[in-house]
């Protein structure tokens, strides 16, 4: 039985346990999968920002040059080779007007476009090319505005993206500690009904069912063990055995049901007298007890004995068969063990038996003590 728990606790457990690292994983996929995915978005709005804004702002820039270098030339030479400037203007704009541009700046730069073309001949005029400076100057302008929005837009974003990172993370942090503390819980919950299970299967395969005395078996175990015990502690101890007057006249006189009820009354009375520790009580079989008493003084158990006698006879079970009372008495045998003295379980045993039997020649309703070595 033990076994089966032991093995239903740890597979569950480790299914538990196999659960927890499974969300484990999952969430830190996850979390690393959303990371990624803000971290590009993140990267896409920089190269936007930086290629988008900044490279065409320098072009223009490089444009505006270009026509102010020509109008120079024209100033000084009347002859001015213009080809190497529209070589200049037509590449810097082809690359200008290529790069990406959304519905509305595209309109106004296909205007502007037509113009720059334009101009890239012999017959223009310095008045022309002064216009298509004011005009590249406007683009450099909404350039620099659409930016700025751009960046207020990214440095918004990049704000909201952290939050929502963060709020993520607390969140994760927050399921997997209820989890944790959940499978931990659990574990907690079963380890303690094992024991509670643990303890009571141990208790139940050492008591006797009908008076809840420890049973035979565990006598065994504790008797044998008995001079060991106190030969270790320098304990002296006794083994006492306990034997109810009469008992099969009372199970004639009253029943087989009632003498159990005698039984476990006797029993019970027994068991709150040795109650303490080091004191141990057992139904040997039938209607005999035994009782080990370790580490006890010689003069106080003759007291105990009387005591024994005293309170079986005072718990008034009428008997009227009895020969030698009106209720239940009970016949007590016991030996003392002097540590060290090396004297067999068997023998021990023997002589409480004996003891036992000196009293209930004796007349019954008393105690008889034995020493080793008087
Ligand atoms: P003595 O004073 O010499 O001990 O006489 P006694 O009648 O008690 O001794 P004996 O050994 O002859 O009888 C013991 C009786 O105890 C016999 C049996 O019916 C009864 N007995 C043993 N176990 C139980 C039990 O579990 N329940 C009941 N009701 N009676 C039991
Ligand atoms: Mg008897
Ligand atoms: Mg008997």
């Amino acid at each position: 039985m033990k076994i089966k728990i032991n093995k239903e606790f740890y597979k569950n457990t480790s299914f538990k346990l196999g659960a927890l690292s499974l969300i484990i994983l999952l969430s830190l996929l996850t979390s690393s999968f959303m990371f990624n995915s803000q971290i590009d978005k993140l990267k896409k709005r920089i190269d936007y920002i930086y290629f988008g804004n900044y490279i065409p702002v320098l072009k223009l820039h490089t444009l505006e040059e270009s026509y102010k270098d020509l109008i120079k030339c024209m100033r000084t030479y009347k002859r001015c080779d213009r080809d190497p400037f529209f070589e200049e203007i037509k590449k810097e704009w082809t690359y200008y007007d290529n790069a990406y541009k959304d519905i509305e700046e595209r309109k106004i730069v296909e205007k502007i476009s037509v113009d720059v073309k334009n101009s890239l001949n012999y017959k223009t005029k310095i008045s022309q090319y002064k216009n298509v400076i004011k005009e590249i100057d406007f683009l450099k302008e909404h350039e620099k505005t659409v930016a700025y929005k751009k960046r207020q837009a990214f440095l918004e974003e990049y704000t909201s993206m952290k939050d929502y990172l963060f709020y993520n993370m607390i969140i994760l942090l927050f399921v997997s500690f209820v989890f944790i503390s959940l499978i931990i819980y659990s574990i907690i919950k079963k380890d303690n009904q094992l024991k509670i299970l643990t303890k009571k299967y141990k208790l139940d395969s050492i008591t006797d069912s009908m008076t809840q005395l420890y049973n035979r078996k565990y006598f065994d175990k504790i008797f044998d063990n008995m001079p060991f015990i106190s030969n270790a502690n320098k304990w002296k101890s006794a083994f006492i055995m306990l034997d109810i007057d009469f008992f099969k006249q009372y199970n004639d006189t009253y029943g087989h049901d009632m003498g159990d009820t005698t039984l476990k009354l006797v029993a019970s009375s027994l068991k709150n007298y040795f109650n303490r520790e080091y004191e141990y009580v057992f139904r040997l079989g039938g209607e005999e007890f035994g009782v080990i008493l370790f580490d006890i003084d010689e003069d106080i158990l003759k007291d105990c004995l009387a005591d024994v006698n005293k309170n079986i006879e005072s718990l008034n079970i009428e008997h009227k068969n009895s020969k030698i009372s009106e209720v239940v008495t009970i016949s007590i045998g016991a030996v003392i063990y002097e540590a060290n003295s090396y004297v067999s379980c068997n023998k021990l045993y023997k002589v409480a038996d004996e003891c036992l039997y000196k009293s209930k020649q004796n007349g019954r309703n008393q105690f008889t003590i034995y020493k080793e070595g008087e």
